[in-house]
């Protein structure tokens, strides 16, 4: 084997994607190396390429939609083996000592550490990740279906089992894209009256495909009036980064519903209470989920057949598939492949 890999980093806040050589890293106690088949790009990856992380210390490799094996088996790591196909998401590991992680809680870990960009991640051909931040990847499932669902799925699918929804209800999916496109899959697969909303009418007969019982364009003027025929909307999952257009949706829930935002827009809310106060409704934010979680979510995918839609990069190419995600050109995840 070489001792050599290549990879791409960020090496300053604001800086170009770099393409490099680095040594091929070992693992230590409770880690492990995982050689990589796919890594999906996450538009919190621009979160390192913008240096919008307090404290990120550079030079980083980005990627936290990563699949592929172990490859090594560091010391003290007990319950994984050389080999096995496994994925490392947002979740990079917990300390397993703090308050919350003593009630259980690992995602609100305090000291959590967070992939690609607290320790290197997966835009590279090997990465070294804890045995906590570890998820078996089922046997049938495609590398470039598993690294999006480790970032994208969980965070959508995590949000809505969550959610307090319950079979039946209606849920509603605003925006179709690398969240949106799979949260209208499991809201669908896991029971819901699945509403998907978008700007326009251009992918209303892809949310048809990906199972939604009804399309609302979110730019019409009457969406939340079209949301209250259907009996208002239980959970709204907000996945368009529109701070704007997030906020108009609290009119579109029924009594008890509840706004959940898994990804964050730019720009801070701006919703009126009055709505909150006489429905009883909540505005609430959603954090990902563990490596168990994302195993969960891999599992769901394949026993209720929900499938990430894909684009497929090299390495080489990695600026240009980062441009195409940031501009939502991307149908609907860009994944890094890496030689098997
Ligand atoms: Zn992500
Ligand atoms: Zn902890």
């Amino acid at each position: 084997m070489s001792t050599k890999m290549k990879a791409a980093q960020i090496s300053k806040a604001g800086g170009e994607w770099e393409l490099v050589e680095r040594n091929v890293p070992e693992p230590g106690a409770g880690q492990v190396r995982v050689k990589i088949d796919a890594c999906g790009i996450c538009h919190s990856d621009s979160l390192v390429k913008e240096g919008l992380w307090p404290g990120l210390q550079y030079p980083r490799v980005p990627g936290h939609e990563v699949a592929g094996f172990i490859d090594v088996v560091g010391d003290s790591v007990t319950s994984w083996t050389k080999g096995q196909p496994v994925g490392v998401g947002w979740h990079g590991g917990h300390c397993f000592v703090c308050e919350k992680c003593r009630r259980g809680d690992f995602a609100m870990c305090i000291n959590r550490k967070v992939t690609g960009i607290d320790f290197d991640g997966g835009y590279a051909e090997y990465m070294i990740a804890p045995a906590s931040a570890l998820a078996a990847i089922p046997e049938n499932l495609p590398a470039e279906e598993a690294g999006p669902l480790m970032c994208a799925g969980v965070t959508v699918f995590n949000a809505l089992r969550n959610s307090g929804a319950r079979a039946g209800d209606v849920v509603a999916v605003h925006g179709i894209g690398g969240l949106g496109h799979l949260g209208i899959q499991y809201a669908r697969q896991m029971g819901f009256k699945t509403v998907a909303m978008n700007r326009g009418r251009d992918k209303e007969s892809l949310a048809g495909k990906l199972g939604a019982h009804h399309y609302i364009d979110s730019s019409a003027d009457n969406a939340v009036v079209n949301l209250q025929k259907l009996g208002g909307a239980r959970v709204i999952l907000a996945t368009a980064p529109n701070a704007e257009a997030i906020s108009a949706l609290v009119d579109g829930l029924s009594a008890d519903g509840k706004l959940l935002v898994p990804a964050a827009p730019a720009d801070p809310l701006t919703i009126g209470v009055l709505p909150l106060i006489m429905g009883r409704r909540s505005v609430a934010g959603w954090y990902s989920g563990t490596a168990k979680d994302s195993q969960d979510t891999m599992e769901f995918s394949e026993l209720r057949g929900i499938h990430p839609m894909v684009e497929k990069y090299s390495l080489d190419r990695v600026a240009e598939a980062y441009e195409q995600m940031l501009s939502g050109k991307v149908r609907f995840r860009a994944v890094l492949m890496f030689g098997q």
